[in-house]
């Protein structure tokens, strides 16, 4: 169990984050090409979701700086591609190694860019390193291939990465997100070029200024900043980028790989979830209950493998949603910067209302907003809201069906397993499902009927690097993790072998 935080924590985080951003706004922020801090004529602010206090002045990337990324990635690509495996393991791990460094500072600066919870950030920061290590002991093994021998030949498969690629990374835990995507690519031996979100840049301009502390090449981490629909859309559409790797939203999903069609971009998409939690009547429900809670309101519920919609089977419902209605009402929303807080302010004023927008859906759907349903007043008085249970649902309705994004929980009942699977596979979406049942027949029959990339069983989502992550249907096309993060960074070459006894045939002979 993590020791308790100490009492005056709060205010050390305060004075700390004062510090670091008292130079963040001196600096401000500039993209990052080719080792170079580079500017742009255009820029944008990006301020606190906690008390909309401006946080930096911002480059904004257009046609220029995306030309110049590419080209750096391009350049840096042969000797990076080139790079004993050994050498590239030992710069990787010591990326990890400067990133744990600076991980209480990351924490600090993604809490007050992103408005997440210290107690979440604190550890997302550790695993975008063990994100970086994870893949430094993968990167002696990306180009292993398959022996397929054959009557008269040798096949023998090997992998090259394909070149450099193109990272475009959300706002919800984006340090950890981004490195998610980076690290992988850079095992492969690829070059990047990051486009991170315009709602948290603060530490995507951290992340390529450790990486060159941990001795990365110039040119093969390249960030630069700006708006999806120019500097995004750009970097989709550069010849020199081979691939794209998306976590976003499924709408712009679609998007990319319609801009992305011309060059036949190889895409990478994890995309948005409506993910079910189903809870049986046999379960341990007191497990169930805390998982449930987690999996929704943790990290504001700005997470895409949150379980928004609780399928609860019917004899337990009314007990069940009355001991969650009471926990939602004591979760503690706060300033992020407070070890205490559970909830922070969401990222953004847009966001902010989208999320408020679903309080008047519920209502209108007929549904019953059985905890929460309005905004609240946090301090600093940013964009914070109540942590909401919505209860009456039935799986037709909106609050039932599309992706809120924010802390918000709808609950709906269920007769029996066969009602279970087809309200949980009645959505566009197919990320992750929970499943809590005693009955180990039953669960992994349940298993194999959702629709979704990632099942846990008597789990909330508990990640083993190794292991296969995305989406089906509109959550995404892919998967990361483990070696197969390489299907994608990588090609597959076949070289053909011949022992010499085969017949060659003879033309014009
Ligand atoms: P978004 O799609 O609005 O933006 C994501 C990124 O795409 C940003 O960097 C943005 O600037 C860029 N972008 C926007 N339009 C673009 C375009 N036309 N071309 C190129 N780039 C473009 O998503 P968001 O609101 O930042 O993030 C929230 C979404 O991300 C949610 O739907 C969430 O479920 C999803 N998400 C999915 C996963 C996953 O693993 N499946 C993980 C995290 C977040």
């Amino acid at each position: 169990m993590a020791a308790p935080a100490p009492a005056n924590a709060f205010a050390t985080n305060q004075a700390r984050a004062r510090v670091l951003l008292d130079k963040l706004k001196a600096d401000g922020i500039g993209h990052h090409i080719a080792g170079k801090r580079v500017a742009s004529a255009k820029t944008f602010e990006t301020s606190s979701p906690i008390d909309k206090s401006i946080l930096a002045v911002v480059a904004e990337g257009g046609v220029a700086e995306i030309d110049q990324a590419a080209e750096a990635a391009h350049k840096a690509f042969k000797s990076w591609r080139n790079l004993n495996p050994d050498k590239r393991r030992a710069i990787l791990h010591k990326v990890a190694d400067v990133i744990e460094a600076h991980a209480d500072d990351i924490a600090l600066m993604e809490c007050v860019d992103t408005g997440q919870a210290h107690r979440f950030m604190a550890k997302a920061a550790i695993r975008g390193a063990e994100n970086f290590r994870f893949y430094a002991d993968k990167c002696a093994e990306a180009r292993d291939g398959l022996n397929l021998p054959a009557p008269d030949h040798w096949n023998v498969t090997t992998r090259v990465p394909i070149g450099p690629v193109g990272v475009i990374t959300p706002w919800n835990t984006p340090f950890m997100l981004s490195t998610w995507k980076i690290a992988p690519a850079l095992a492969a031996g690829c070059t990047v070029v990051h486009k991170p979100a315009e709602w948290s840049p603060v530490t995507a301009d951290l992340l390529p200024r450790l990486l060159a502390e941990a001795g990365v090449p110039d040119g093969v981490l390249n960030t630069v900043h700006g708006f999806g629909e120019t500097a995004g859309r750009l970097l989709t559409e550069h010849p020199l980028i081979k691939a794209i790797g998306f976590v976003g939203e499924s709408s712009t999903g679609s998007a990319i790989m319609a801009q992305g069609s011309k060059t036949l971009k190889r895409v990478h998409f994890e995309l948005g979830g409506k993910n079910p939690v189903i809870v049986f009547d046999d379960a341990d429900l007191d497990r169930a209950l805390d998982a449930v809670v987690f999996m929704i309101y943790s990290l504001n519920g700005e997470r895409c493998t949150s379980s928004s919609r609780l399928l609860v089977q019917e004899g337990i419902a009314a007990e069940f949603t009355a001991r969650l209605a009471e926990r939602v009402k004591k979760l503690k929303v706060g300033h992020p910067l407070d070890p205490a807080t559970e909830i922070g302010p969401l990222i953004h004023e847009r966001h902010f209302q989208k999320v408020c927008s679903y309080f008047d859906i519920a209502r209108t759907d007929g549904a019953v907003i059985a905890a929460g349903g309005k905004p609240y007043d946090g301090p600093g008085g940013g964009f914070y809201v109540e942590p909401t249970l919505v209860t009456g649902g039935n799986p037709t309705m909106r609050v039932a069906q599309e992706e809120v994004f924010g802390p918000y929980l709808t609950v709906i009942p269920f007769k029996d397993e066969a009602e279970a699977v087809a309200i949980s596979n009645n959505v566009d979406y197919g990320l992750t499902g929970y499943v809590w049942t005693a009955n180990m027949e039953r669960a992994l029959r349940v298993a194999d009927d959702l629709e979704a990339g990632m099942i846990w069983l008597n789990s909330e989502n508990v990640r083993h690097l190794p292991t296969p992550f995305g989406g089906m249907k509109a959550s995404g096309i892919g998967r990361d993790g483990g070696d197969y993060s390489f299907d994608f960074y990588m090609e597959t070459k076949n070289i053909c072998l011949a022992k010499g006894s085969h017949k060659v045939p003879k033309l014009g002979a």
